[in-house]
Formats: structure tokens, C-alpha cells, sequence
């Protein structure tokens, strides 16, 4: 996080107040949407490409930069315009022009977890940021429902069962055809799409009609099956369950090698 971030470094629990609000009227308004480091889960993709109407693979070409973590996950942060104030490619005059779609950190500022493993946020702001002298309070509960945080705490969830697998913390990493492997089912989901609907994916893995109906019709249970495979695939979970018959070629083939 950028160091001009850390000037307040308040600890709260769910249910402790704080006093924000960010509106039109601040001199400060829009200034903190100019040079900052998103880092985009991929719930923040889906919905950022589905709200503007572009195809996962055109969305992450023309607005992210995606680079790869020391274990080897692939990290997709925002990619701010080349003008001289470096500016969000969403931000408009009057605000946030994907407001209803904007990612997840947009919408917790200035409330964060203070780790991924410790319970409780912390309140971080820019000294610049006048949102901090305005009135108005909220428990961190109240901010999350307003800011509809819920649904992508949610998603992330189920993302962080990749992210935080016992596989990493044992040390290992993934290769880059892992990675690239990851990126397809959790990022580029039309990609991903491509590949299970236009492959013999549904004659090798077991899935019912009607899940299969429901992967096709609805993004977020696309996203939670990306995340299924993924962690039947890279680390063996039985997430996803093979037909009898692809089991039964599985198995012989394990033997022929005994
Ligand atoms: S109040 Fe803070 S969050 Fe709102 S526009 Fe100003 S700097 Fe940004
Ligand atoms: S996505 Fe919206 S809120 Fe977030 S930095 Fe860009 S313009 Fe600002």
C-alpha cells in the first residue's frame, strides 16, 4: 500500500463507529482516483467488464496489467491512463463512471481487514482526504452493507481457498502452466467458458444437467466452478468428481506404471 496511505491507522471491530463521508461537494473529490495500485480480485473483474459490456479477454488487454506473485498466482491490478496525473480509466467529472461495478478496495476505503488472518479492520486514509472531517458515522457493518460489500466478501472467499491453500503454505509454487491455468478459469472466464463448453470437459467430469444449465446461464456460479476446478486440478481436492469410466482409465493407468 502506498505509504501516504498509513496516516491513520485506527483498529476496529465490526460493530466500533468511525466518522466519514465522501461526496460531490469535497475539494478532495475524485483526486484519490488519480495513481493508486488496485488490485483486482477476479470478482472485481467480473463484474467491471460485465457492467461496461466487454469480454473478459478485451477487458483484461485494454485495463489491467497482470503480473505474477512470488508463489506464483497471477496478481491483475488497474491500469491507471498515461496522463499526467495518472487517472483511473473510470474516473469521470462527476465521480466513478462504473460506480455500481467498482472493485472491492473502491468500495472499503477508507476500511480495510487488517490481515488476512487476524479478525478486525483498520480505518487508512490519505492526508488529503477530507471525507475524515464530514459528520457522518457508521459501525464498519453499517459502511459494508452501504458500500454492498457483502456479495464480493463472499466471492473473495471462495478466491482466498485458492489463494491461502495448504499447497502454498507448505512452500511449493505454481509453474507458469499452473498459473496460466489459474488465470483462464478464475480471470479470462469467457476463455474458461470456451474451454469446458467446447471441449469433452462434461464426458470426463461428472456434473449434473442441471449445474451444467446453471454454469452456462449464471456468471457467478461460472466463477465458483472455475474455483472448483482449479483446486481439483492444481492441488488434487475432490472438488470436482470424474466419471466412472474416465476413473477407471485413471486408475489403470496409475497401475501400468506400477
Ligand atoms: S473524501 Fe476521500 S475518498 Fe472521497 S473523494 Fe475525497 S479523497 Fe476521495
Ligand atoms: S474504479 Fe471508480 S472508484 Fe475506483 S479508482 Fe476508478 S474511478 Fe475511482
Amino acid at each position: 500500500m502506498n505509504e501516504e496511505y498509513t496516516e491513520k491507522h485506527q483498529r476496529l471491530s465490526l460493530y466500533d463507529k468511525f466518522k466519514f463521508s465522501c461526496h460531490k461537494g469535497l475539494s478532495c473529490f475524485n483526486t484519490c482516483c488519480n495513481d493508486v495500485n488496485i488490485f483486482l480480485t477476479p470478482y472485481d473483474v467480473l463484474r467491471m467488464r460485465r457492467g461496461i459490456g466487454l469480454s473478459s479477454g478485451e477487458f483484461l488487454e485494454r485495463y489491467t496489467i497482470a503480473l505474477l506473485g512470488e508463489e506464483g498466482l497471477p496478481l491483475v491490478v488497474l491500469k491507471m491512463i498515461e496522463d499526467e496525473n495518472k487517472s483511473c480509466p473510470f474516473v469521470l467529472s462527476d465521480g466513478c463512471g462504473i460506480y455500481q461495478d467498482r472493485p472491492w478496495s473502491c468500495r472499503m476505503y477508507p476500511i480495510f481487514p487488517a490481515s488476512s488472518k487476524e479478525e478486525g479492520f483498520l480505518i487508512e486514509g490519505k492526508p488529503s482526504c477530507l471525507g475524515f472531517k464530514e459528520g457522518k458515522e457508521w459501525t464498519v457493518k453499517e459502511w459494508k452493507k452501504d458500500q454492498g460489500i457483502d456479495i464480493y466478501d463472499k466471492m473473495n472467499e471462495s478466491y482466498k481457498a485458492v489463494t491461502f491453500h495448504d499447497y502454498f503454505q507448505k512452500g511449493n509454487k505454481l509453474d507458469s502452466g499452473k498459473a496460466k491455468m489459474l488465470y483462464k478459469a478464475c480471470y479470462d472466464m469467457d476463455e474458461f467458458k470456451r474451454f469446458i463448453f467446447e471441449t469433452r470437459f462434461f464426458d470426463i467430469y461428472d456434473i449434473e444437467k442441471e449445474g451444467i444449465e446453471k454454469i452456462k446461464e449464471d456468471e457467478e456460479e461460472l466463477l465458483n466452478f472455475g474455483y472448483r476446478w482449479v483446486r481439483s486440478n492444481l492441488f488434487g481436492e475432490d472438488t470436482l468428481k470424474l466419471k466412472d469410466k474416465e476413473m477407471d482409465k485413471l486408475l489403470q493407468a496409475k497401475r501400468g506404471k506400477q
